[in-house]
């Protein structure tokens, strides 16, 4: 099996990105296939003693074992680091692995984190018990604040870690000026980019130094495999990330790899075009309910910094209702079409009431701080026609009392 020609890795990192997405990291076996291969083995097999001892010993090319290599989650990752441009990528079995095993693998006893308020919830659970337990220092500020970051810094400060726009309150942080002032700490800046994907937003040209993905949402977009992703220099996958890895097995399965892969054929498209329906439900739902926030739209506080970092406004929109918890589940229970779903960035639009669900484990002084208040609504808009949701959104508020 090989790389199939046109796979000269000089050559294909010049190609535009809408060519890696479709054809970044292809190999192809001695059949010709056009689509990828799934490679759903656990193991491998050698010619002789002698071959399996080289490989081991890492004098020859070729796999081992699959938790340590597979020729499908190999594709993946070539193809999700072209996109991101990064020098290299590996692929985990959940977002969430992801985002353990970027800051487990950096961070040791002793070291201190600061990580921004505002996170998805099990993040925020990881970064306030689970890393302690572990003798990591935490530290959570106001993302916004540059300046909060500033102070929060200690000499044993090692890593920042930030999501933006921030879920579920689409919050954005200044990637750029975060960094400048990490990297004068000396410490690494780690970016959860599950929400905005790499099409609207490259945190490593802002200065990032470590992405992380929750594929499981706009990378699949089709609501159908948990998958995750981290992206960074090559040093820092083979010496920190992979030091951890390779022995604790976040693996993603061949399969789950195989169904990403080819749906990043789409990325591009999918979420353009999701972008630009959002943009559109954003701007209908801002005369109708009380409280709209949309980073693509003059009405976001941070719409200046939107524009810089951002190449749309993104897929979610958040809303505040002024009748609480009732009002909100009236508005969900409404819908015709959009469904209640916890998950997002699918090609079907979604929409939760975060409170009671995907921030139900974090306390209530907790989700006041992140800003979520009881008639808040997160919506996930995908590829329906976008005059269709206006209309479903339309008869829910009317249903929900607006
Ligand atoms: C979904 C999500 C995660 C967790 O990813 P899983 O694939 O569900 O484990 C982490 N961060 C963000 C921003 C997410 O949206």
């Amino acid at each position: 099996m090989k790389r199939h020609a046109g796979q000269d890795q000089e050559l294909v990192k010049r190609w535009r990105p809408a060519t890696q997405m479709v054809r970044g990291g292809t190999m192809r076996t001695e059949v010709g296939e056009t689509s990828e291969a799934i490679f759903m083995t656990s193991g491998y097999c050698y010619d002789n003693a002698e071959e399996a001892a080289a490989r081991f010993r890492g004098e020859r090319p070729g796999m081992t074992y699959s938790r340590l290599q597979n020729p499908t989650v190999d594709m993946l990752e070539k193809r999700i680091a072209l996109i991101e441009g990064a020098e290299a990528a590996r692929a985990t079995a959940t977002g969430m692995a992801a985002m353990t095993g970027m800051l487990l693998s950096t961070l040791s006893a002793g070291d201190h984190l600061v990580a921004g308020r505002a996170l998805f919830g099990s993040c925020r659970v990881l970064v306030d018990t689970i890393l302690p337990r572990f003798g990591i220092e935490t530290t959570t500020v106001d993302a916004r604040d540059t300046d909060a970051w500033a102070k929060a810094r200690r000499p044993n400060t090692k890593a920042f870690f930030l999501e933006t726009p921030t879920n579920p309150g689409l919050d954005l942080c200044d990637i750029r000026a975060i960094a400048d002032i990490a990297h004068d700490a000396g410490a690494l800046v780690m970016v959860d980019n599950a929400f905005a994907s790499p099409i609207v937003q490259k945190p490593l040209e802002h200065g990032a130094d470590i992405v992380a993905y929750s594929a499981t949402k706009l990378m699949d977009g089709q609501g159908r495999v948990l998958a995750g992703a981290v992206v960074g220099s090559e040093q820092w996958i083979n010496d920190v990330y992979l030091a951890f890895a390779r022995h604790t097995g976040p693996n993603l399965s061949p399969f789950n790899a195989w169904v990403v892969l080819k749906s990043l054929e789409t990325l591009d498209l999918r979420v353009r075009r999701q972008c630009e329906n959002a943009h559109k439900v954003a701007q209908f739902l801002d005369g109708r309910v009380p409280r709209l926030i949309y980073p693509g739209l003059a009405s976001h506080p941070q719409h200046a910094l939107a524009a810089r970092q951002m190449k749309a406004g993104g897929t979610i929109i958040a809303m505040h209702l002024d009748g609480g918890r009732p009002q909100a589940q009236a508005l969900l229970d409404a819908l015709q079409i959009i469904d209640i779903s916890n998950n997002l960035g699918d090609s079907r639009s979604l929409m939760t009431h975060p409170a009671s669900t995907t921030h139900a484990s974090v306390s209530p002084e907790i989700r006041a701080e992140m800003g979520i208040s009881e008639g808040m609504l997160r919506l996930s808009i995908g590829l329906e026609d976008p005059d269709d949701l206006i209309e479903d959104l339309d008869q829910a508020c009317k249903g929900a009392g607006l």
